[in-house]
């Protein structure tokens, strides 16, 4: 920890400007600097630097912040380590605040694993590149398969010796801890005797975000010992296979840059794209992807793409474990290699410019992806097919958005020709479960989302606001997961749905109104709370409702003997058509609502100013008419948006 007063110099000197400047050139523009934003993609600058207020603020894509924070965004530290960094800079000493007995052992153990680390990836390295046995077993290894030597001194790559305790010999005579040697799993010890993990290895050195050395993966290059291809380091205090990717470090800038990254399977495939210039690579080192694994690339991207080698036979049983891709709310992407290949031999097979090409011709969105892979295999199996539905279902279930959810249902509804109504609902129910399980799984509801409580009050209408506030509940009902909009995202392209529900929810919710009629409001509140929630509100569920006075309500708003709201007989709208309207019907309901809810306040204003007056509180009539003026300002901006249709 850093104690309080090396905190405040180190503010104190960072210049916002000068830390800037070293990752972005800026230009002087009146008293502001200007540049082009480290953090989107731009052609024109929007990056703007105020050294006077101390803060970045970017107009393209809303980034803003102070020194600090620019370097955590930039450079992906903690903030520790955005700290540190500074002090680097600026030369000041770090005090830190002092640790416990504990906590100062832990900190050391850890430093010396890290400090063993370094050291035996160094002699690794050395033995790869300065000894006759590593240039001719492990060197010649690399070269045969078209490294070339920038790429392997990027990934540190080394090799190990045949003689089983050179390694460990090596680093006791260098003055190493034994107990390290073993608590880092790079010697073994078996009663009196210790040796090397690794031996007759070519060393892949794996590394955290920020380059320290973590663990190794060594290959074995004979191939008449009988033991395995790979070892991998055990799991120690500093190397937890779960929480890193192989070759984060190198690729983390271009992960970001590309706002993308490729998934691949080994420490080859890494560096063999790395070859071909494409540097947004990393792998999960041969076990499935982790919960941890995931959150650690969304960091520096939503966008994953994964390449399978084509003649892979695992792919349906791997494909079950992207869900946990799916459930961090991260874009999945699948490459299918061509038959017989992996990303190390196609991409040596074929030109840059080819390789590069396949990867973005053959991408492939997951979700269709599965669906058409397993739809192949049931092809006229009924038994089958109801499992893929199911098994589709359960991947488009864990999807956290709901835009996302609806457009795959859609999509799904084509390819295995369903209604979409019967994948909402098997989406829903799945939904459902899950929220159930993850109640069972953590029985302290805290941090879970609580359901607004049902108040059953007697039900009193307010007249002024009861038609407005009775047609949002009605298009809620009856079309609140109808589309309402889509939009294409300028930033990447992506296509954006809102339902109506969505807009509805957002509408109201941002104009912080509420519902004066109380049914009214306990609808709209589930409403809102599905949103939030991604949950789908189906039709019926709300004429299903355990309330009396709700599934009443909603029946007779459903049904379509319902008499057409006064708005829309002014309007002379034709109910037939409603659906196709609800562009128009939408916003416009919306508007006549605000506008009920704002009349009544002016109403309420009135009543306040009469009694304020008869007390002589002039002060309070002065703000009550300026409150007064601005709404009915507003009243007039909404009339006006309405065509001068009377609010009621
Ligand atoms: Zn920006």
């Amino acid at each position: 920890m850093i104690d309080r007063p090396t905190i405040e110099r180190i503010l104190d000197a960072a210049q916002i400007v000068d830390v800037i400047q070293e990752f972005v050139p800026l230009k002087k523009r009146g008293v502001n600097y200007l540049g082009l934003c480290p953090f989107h993609n731009e052609k024109t600058p929007s990056f703007t630097v105020s050294p006077s207020k101390e803060i970045f603020k970017c107009f393209g894509c809303g980034k803003v912040g102070n020194s600090v924070n620019f370097i955590m965004e930039h450079e992906h530290l903690t903030y520790p380590e955005a700290l540190k960094y500074l002090a680097g800079k600026y030369h000041i000493e770090v005090i830190e605040k002092e640790l416990t007995q504990e906590e100062l052992e832990k900190q050391n153990e850890r430093e010396s694993l890290l400090v063993l680390s370094a050291y035996a990836s160094r002699q690794f390295s050395e033995n790869l590149f300065q000894t006759d046995e590593g240039i001719s077993v492990g060197l010649s290894y690399f070269r045969e398969r078209g490294f070339h030597q920038n790429t392997l001194k990027k990934f540190e790559v080394g090799y190990s010796f045949e003689k089983r305790d050179s390694f460990t010999q090596r680093a006791l005579d260098d003055g190493y801890r034994k107990d390290f040697l073993i608590k880092t799993g790079l010697s073994i010890q078996h009663e009196d005797h210790i040796f090397d993990r690794f031996s007759s290895r070519v060393m892949f050195p794996i590394h955290s975000l920020s380059g320290q050395v973590l663990g190794f993966g060594g290959r074995i290059l004979k191939t008449d010992v009988k033991t395995a291809k790979y070892v991998n380091s055990p799991e120690s205090e500093i190397y937890h296979k779960s929480r890193i990717l192989y070759g984060i470090y190198q690729a983390r800038k271009a992960i970001t840059q590309e706002d993308r990254v490729y998934l691949v399977e080994g420490y080859t495939d890494v560096m063999s794209l790395h070859e071909v210039n494409i540097e947004n690579v990393v792998a999960s080192s041969g076990t499935s992807l982790t919960q941890e694994q995931v959150r650690l690339v969304k960091r520096f991207t939503p966008n994953i793409t994964i390449l399978y080698d084509g003649d892979a036979a695992g792919i349906k049983a791997s494909i079950r474990g992207i869900d946990i891709v799916l459930e961090e709310g991260m874009n999945v992407k699948i490459v299918l290699l061509p038959d017989g290949e992996d990303p190390d031999s196609y991409s040596k097979k074929v030109s840059n410019e080819e390789f590069t090409n396949y990867l973005k011709e053959k991408e492939t969105d997951f979700i269709r992806f599965k669906t058409q892979l397993l739809l192949e295999e049931a092809a006229n199996d009924p038994v089958k097919k109801a499992n893929l539905i199911r098994d589709i279902v359960r991947s488009i279930a864990v999807i956290p958005e709901t835009i996302n959810r609806t457009v795959y249902i859609k999509e799904c509804s084509t390819q295995l020709e369903i209604q979409e109504a019967v994948l909402y609902h098997e989406v829903n129910k799945m939904r459902q479960q899950r929220t159930f399980q993850d109640r069972n799984r953590y029985p302290v509801a805290e941090d879970l989302p609580v359901p607004p409580p049902v108040i059953t009050k007697t039900v009193r209408h307010e007249p002024s606001t009861y038609v407005s506030e009775k047609e949002i509940i009605r298009l809620l009902l009856k079309f609140g997961s109808a589309e309402f909009e889509r939009k294409i995202r300028s930033e990447d392209g992506k296509e954006e749905i809102t339902t109506v529900s969505d807009y509805i929810v957002r509408e109201i919710v941002s104009d912080d109104l509420m519902f004066d009629d109380d049914v009214f409001r306990m609808i709209f509140e589930e409403f809102k709370f599905a949103t939030e929630q991604g949950i789908f509100i189906e039709d019926k569920q709300f004429i299903k409702h355990e309330d009396p006075v709700i599934s009443k309500l909603s029946a007779e708003l459903l049904s379509d003997s319902h008499a057409l709201s006064p708005i829309w007989i002014e309007k002379q709208t034709f109910v037939e058509t409603e659906d196709m309207k609800l562009k128009d019907i939408v916003p416009d309901s919306v508007l006549f609502f605000k506008g009920g809810k704002i009349k009544r306040r002016i109403d309420e204003i009135m009543i306040q100013m009469k009694e304020a007056q008869k007390s002589g509180d002039t002060e309070s009539v002065l703000s009550l008419i300026k409150k007064d003026q601005n709404l009915k300002v507003a009243l007039r901006m909404i009339s006006e948006k309405l065509g001068n249709r009377i609010i009621l």
